[in-house]
C-alpha cells in the first residue's frame, strides 16, 4: 500500500458504499493505515490526508468505497480512456457527449480502451440536472469543452480539417471565440454547481486568453462562493497562465511552438471543513 505523509493541508475524500459496509467499520479499517475523519456535509464521505493513495486499498478493491468522475464533453474519448486507466477499472466514469456521431466514436474508443466502468450519456451537459441522484456521488469533473483549437499544430489541423487557408481559420476563429467562451463559461459554472464535486478540471487546446484566463477569471467569484479555489496542476511546469489576474500562476499553459501543442489547464479544488478525528 502506498500511504504517504501529507505535505499540504488539502485532504482527499472517500465515499463509503454503505450497501457493503457501514461508516464506522470503514473508518476503522482505513484508520489502520492513515488518519480518517468524517466529512461535515456528506454523511457517507470520509476525509483522508492529501496524497493518500487508496487505489490498492482492499476497501476500494472490493467496492466498499469508490470514486465517481464525470467527463462533461467526452468525445472522441481520449481523456475518458485516460481517466479509466488512471482509475484502474474501479469507480465509475460518466461520459457525456452532445453530438450523435461523436457519441458513436466515444463508444468505440471506450470499448477499444478495455474500460468497463464508463456510462455514456448522449445529451447536453448544460441540461444535466446536477441534483439528479445519479450525480449525487460525482466528486470530480473533467470539462474539456469545444474550443477554437487554436493551439493544435498546423500539421494535426491538416489531418482534422478540410484544407482551409490560414486566413480562413483566423477569421472563423475570431468570430467563434467569443461564442465559444460564452459556452465554456456556462459549462464551467455548471460543473462547479454539482453538489459534492471536489475537483473540477477545465482544459482547452486553445491559445486564446478569451477561452482560457478570461473564462477562469469570470467564474472566480462564483467558484469562491462555493468554497472552490484554484490549485496548481504540475507545479514544476514552468509555463503558467497569462498574468491577467491574481492567481493566474496556478494555471498551466503549453506553448504550441516550444511544446508542440498549445494546451491550457485550470484546476479548481473545493475546501471543506473537517469534523471528527479518530486514529
Ligand atoms: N475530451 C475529449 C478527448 O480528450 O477526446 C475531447 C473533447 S472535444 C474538445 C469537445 C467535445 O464536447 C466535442 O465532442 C463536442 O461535441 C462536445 N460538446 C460540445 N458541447 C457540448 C455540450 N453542451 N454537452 C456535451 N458535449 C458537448
Amino acid at each position: 500500500l502506498k500511504y504517504q505523509t501529507p505535505v499540504s493541508s488539502k485532504p482527499r475524500y472517500v465515499r463509503v458504499n454503505t450497501l457493503k459496509m457501514d461508516i464506522e467499520s470503514a473508518m476503522h479499517e482505513l484508520g489502520k493505515a492513515t488518519t480518517v475523519m468524517k466529512d461535515d456535509l456528506v454523511p457517507d464521505m470520509l476525509v483522508v490526508p492529501t496524497r493518500t493513495d487508496l487505489h490498492d486499498h482492499p476497501l476500494v478493491m472490493n467496492g466498499s468505497v469508490f470514486l465517481q468522475v464525470l467527463d462533461a464533453c467526452a468525445a472522441p474519448g481520449n481523456k475518458t480512456a485516460h481517466l479509466a486507466a488512471l482509475m484502474r477499472g474501479r469507480g465509475k466514469i460518466i461520459a457525456c457527449e452532445l453530438n450523435e456521431e461523436r457519441v458513436k466514436v466515444l463508444g468505440t474508443s471506450i470499448t477499444k480502451s478495455g474500460a468497463h466502468n464508463v456510462d455514456i450519456i448522449h445529451g447536453d451537459f448544460l441540461n444535466l440536472d446536477a441534483k439528479d441522484p445519479k450525480f449525487s456521488k460525482v466528486r470530480a469533473i473533467l470539462l474539456d469543452p469545444s474550443c477554437s483549437g487554436s493551439g493544435i499544430s498546423a500539421e494535426r489541423l491538416d489531418n482534422l480539417l478540410p484544407s482551409y487557408s490560414q486566413d480562413d481559420i483566423d477569421a472563423a476563429n475570431s468570430q467563434r471565440v467569443k461564442k465559444l467562451a460564452a459556452f465554456q463559461r456556462k459549462a464551467l459554472v455548471h460543473a462547479l454547481s454539482f453538489p459534492v464535486v471536489e475537483r473540477v478540471v477545465y482544459s482547452t487546446c486553445s491559445i486564446h486568453q478569451t477561452e482560457n484566463e478570461d473564462v477562469i477569471k469570470s467564474v472566480l467569484p462564483f467558484a469562491a462562493s462555493l468554497n472552490f479555489e484554484l490549485a496548481t496542476p504540475f507545479p514544476q511546469w514552468p509555463h503558467r497562465g497569462i498574468p491577467v489576474f491574481e492567481g493566474s500562476e496556478h494555471l498551466l499553459r503549453t506553448d504550441p511552438t516550444e511544446d508542440m501543442e498549445g494546451f491550457f489547464i485550470a484546476l479548481f479544488v473545493r475546501k471543506r471543513v473537517k469534523k471528527k478525528i479518530i486514529r
